[in-house]
């Protein structure tokens, strides 16, 4: 392979693929550890969904009344609320924000620490030396405007979503369902010039009951009873929208972004399901955008307050929500969340559902099909271990965020953006104490002294 040259230094303690929701969190928690630091990302922002694919307000995840994701995801929130890109709805819930804001937030807190960020680049091939059962990444092949170049570090952190740098390192994998299916892609909107309060009296008039016209929610699935079905079969009938269009629809209040709504769909046509076959993400874009087209239209025609309204942003990012999930030292099994299970390597807490848009039909909240299990009392949660983000094979690579080790329904529980910060936030202060301590060997960090850590930062584990 022909490598260009740079001037810049190409080596670094923790080389983190993909600034994403994970990813910016575990490229600021290794800096902050002390490591040098480089974060890998395609886009021209940090986030990943959670900004790039619109992806707000982040879904709660509580126990007895208490978040269960804190240390940065505190501060994350914090800094958001102070720059009047976060907000606090009156019922406690701190989980709005703006994806724009977000973008800022998470690259002062990158470059405040000391971490580097190299945008418009993507990862293609890591370079590996065989040791006895276990491989080593000695260098990652990038490419950019530069063209090929490669860089070499310590420790590498995979927070892709997608498991790119594992995958392509030979860590086995599953993805999809039992028979390969993956949930739901959708490409998330906003409309802007809404008048809020007339949608916010017009909800509150026809059963969705409404916090008040900043933190507006409101929804409409077929079958599931929702107080907009009418709307949408007149409009199906009406030619405005097809049957598919109500499928899953959703829309939320922005922070700091008075008379914009955003939107978690349309979904994507059932048969492109993969997000990580690049024909299928391309025609999930201009799929959902022609659907973008059809339910601006469903607002400005049925919803009051919404007359005049425009789309404001068509995210960048088609939102995957699940591709592929790599086999670790650990699997998180459906069985696993339903027992509330506990381990002795845990690095996050959870209590989300599992919740699984399937594009076979509906979004299934597959946990009710017990109600019996411990999962279901007030104080639940379960756990993620460490060796759920320890790729099996690997000496020095961690795989943080959606892609971690886990069955299809597990995936859909933990995958949610504050679990990632939360194992991003372990996975940056392991990478950044075994590039410095242990060569690399990630497998060889004290997990009792990195649960300390994570607590002594607010963490729960
Ligand atoms: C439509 C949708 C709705 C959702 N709703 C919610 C919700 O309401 N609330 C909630 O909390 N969660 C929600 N989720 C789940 C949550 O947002 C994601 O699971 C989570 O953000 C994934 O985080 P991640 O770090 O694993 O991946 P990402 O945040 O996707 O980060 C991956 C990053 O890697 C980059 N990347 C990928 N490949 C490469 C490459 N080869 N080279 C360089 N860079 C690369 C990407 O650009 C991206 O920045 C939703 C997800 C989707 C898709």
């Amino acid at each position: 392979m022909n490598l260009a040259c740079s001037t810049h230094p190409q080596t670094w303690d923790v080389i983190v693929a993909g600034g994403g929701t994970a990813g910016a969190i575990a490229g600021i928690a290794a800096a902050r550890a002390g490591a040098r630091v480089l974060v890998i990302e395609a886009q021209g922002s940090l986030g990943g969904t959670g900004t790039n694919a619109w992806v707000t307000p982040l879904m709660r995840n509580v126990s007895a009344g208490e978040n269960l994701n804190r240390g940065l995801t505190d501060e994350l929130k914090a800094r958001l609320l102070a720059r009047g890109d976060g907000a606090v709805d009156p019922g406690g819930n701190d989980n709005w924000f703006n994806p724009e804001g977000m973008k800022f937030v998470l690259e002062q807190m990158l470059l405040e620490a000391g971490g580097e960020v190299l945008y418009h680049t993507h990862i293609v091939q890591p370079f590996l030396t065989d040791g006895e059962n276990s491989r080593r990444i000695t260098s990652l092949v990038i490419h950019n405007k530069g063209g090929l170049q490669a860089l070499e570090a310590t420790v590498f952190i995979d927070a892709t979503g997608d498991a790119d740098l594992a995958t392509r390192a030979g860590v086995p994998f599953h993805a999809g369902d039992e028979d390969g299916v993956h949930q739901a892609m959708s490409l998330r909107f906003t409309v802007a010039g809404v008048d809020t309060a007339r949608l916010c009296a017009f909800l509150n008039e026809n059963g969705q009951g409404q916090t008040g016209e900043n933190f507006l929610h409101f929804w409409m699935v077929w079958g599931k009873n929702s107080t907009l079905e009418p709307l949408f079969r007149g409009a199906v009938e009406g030619g405005v929208l097809l049957e598919r269009d109500g499928d899953y629809f959703q829309g939320f209040s922005i922070p700091g972004r008075p008379g914009e709504i955003s939107f978690n769909c349309p979904r994507i046509r059932a048969e492109l399901h993969d997000g990580t076959d690049p024909w299928q993400l391309s025609a999930a874009q201009t799929d959902g955008r022609e659907a973008i087209d059809r339910l601006t239209a469903f607002c400005r025609a049925y919803l009051p307050g919404c007359e005049a309204a425009f789309i404001g942003v068509v995210a960048p990012m088609v939102g995957v929500r699940e591709s592929r999930r790599i086999v670790g030292e650990y699997t998180l099994t459906l069985a696993d969340i339903l027992d509330c299970a506990r381990f002795p390597d845990t690095i996050c807490r959870n209590h989300y559902p599992v919740d699984i848009h399937s594009v076979k039909g509906g979004a299934k909240l597959l946990h009710e099909r017990d109600g019996t299990a411990p999962y279901f009392a007030k104080d639940a949660y379960h756990e993620i271990p460490y060796r759920a983000i320890v790729p099996i094979g690997m000496v020095n690579l961690l795989v943080p965020g959606r892609a971690a080790s886990s069955t299809f329904e597990a995936q859909s529980a933990i995958r949610v953006q504050q679990n990632c910060h939360s194992m991003g936030e372990a996975a940056g202060i392991a990478a950044a104490w075994a590039a410095r301590d242990l060569g690399g060997r990630v497998r060889d960090v004290n997990v009792d002294a990195l649960q300390t850590d994570l607590r002594s930062r607010g963490g729960r584990v």
